[in-house]
């Protein structure tokens, strides 16, 4: 079946591609010529995944569906949570510093090592958690994964993406997530969890 997924991440499409398989065909809303960029202004995932996909709803009216992603982790009071991806930004604000800009993986990762080093002796612990919305015939259903770990003190791998070379997953306490083969990080992932309870949901009722 063919959904628009309200993303312009390459590594979330490709990752959403593999995790549906070929049975689905999924567009993004540049290959509908939606050039604005959707908005994620809200203070949790659910909010931002639904503000996601009601926006890109309302431009195209077709099936589609967004994820949004938070990273909690513990000593840092479930810092960035939803702000993962601007959290760089939100650190040098605190602190009076020169803004990165927006979405800059490497300064992300840099700003959570930084802050980790700051709470020494306590448990790195965190998880990534992500919330799928999907609209279907106009209704909206949810759909949730988790995955847990731990920060590690460096990056390693070129895997994946965002966080990943600084995320070391239960299931594999061995490497980071960007060292693990792309199957296996969309076995074990939140986003991975989440599309596959929406792809059981979908083929439960009915929607092929
Ligand atoms: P969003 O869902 O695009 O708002 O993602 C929030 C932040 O988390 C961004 O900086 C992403 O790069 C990061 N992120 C989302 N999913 C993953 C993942 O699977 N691995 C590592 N980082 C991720």
């Amino acid at each position: 079946m063919k959904l628009v997924f309200a993303t312009g991440n390459k590594g979330k499409l490709r990752e959403a591609q593999e995790i549906l398989g070929p049975g689905f065909e999924l567009l993004t809303p540049a290959d509908l010529g939606i050039t604005d960029e959707l908005p994620e202004t809200a203070f949790d995932i659910k909010d931002n995944s639904i503000q996601k996909a009601e926006a890109l709803y309302s431009i195209c009216r077709v099936d589609c569906f967004a994820d949004d992603t938070g990273l909690e982790v513990d000593a840092l009071g479930g810092a960035p949570g939803a702000h993962a991806a601007r959290f760089a930004v939100d650190i040098a604000r605190r602190d009076g510093l020169q803004l990165p800009p927006d979405h800059d993986f490497s300064a992300n990762i840099d700003a959570l090592l930084r802050e980790l080093q700051k709470h020494p002796g306590e448990p790195r612990t965190a998880r990534f958690r992500s919330v799928v919305t999907l609209i279907i015939g106009g209704s909206m259903q949810f759909f949730e994964g988790v995955m847990e770990g731990q920060i590690a003190t460096a990056r390693s791998g070129s895997g994946g993406f965002g966080y990943d070379p600084v995320f070391i997953a239960d299931e594999h306490p061995e490497c980071s997530v960007a060292e693990l083969p792309d199957e296996e990080k969309n076995r074990i992932s939140h986003r991975g969890k989440a599309l596959r309870a929406m792809a059981l949901w979908l083929q439960e009722n009915g929607h092929e």
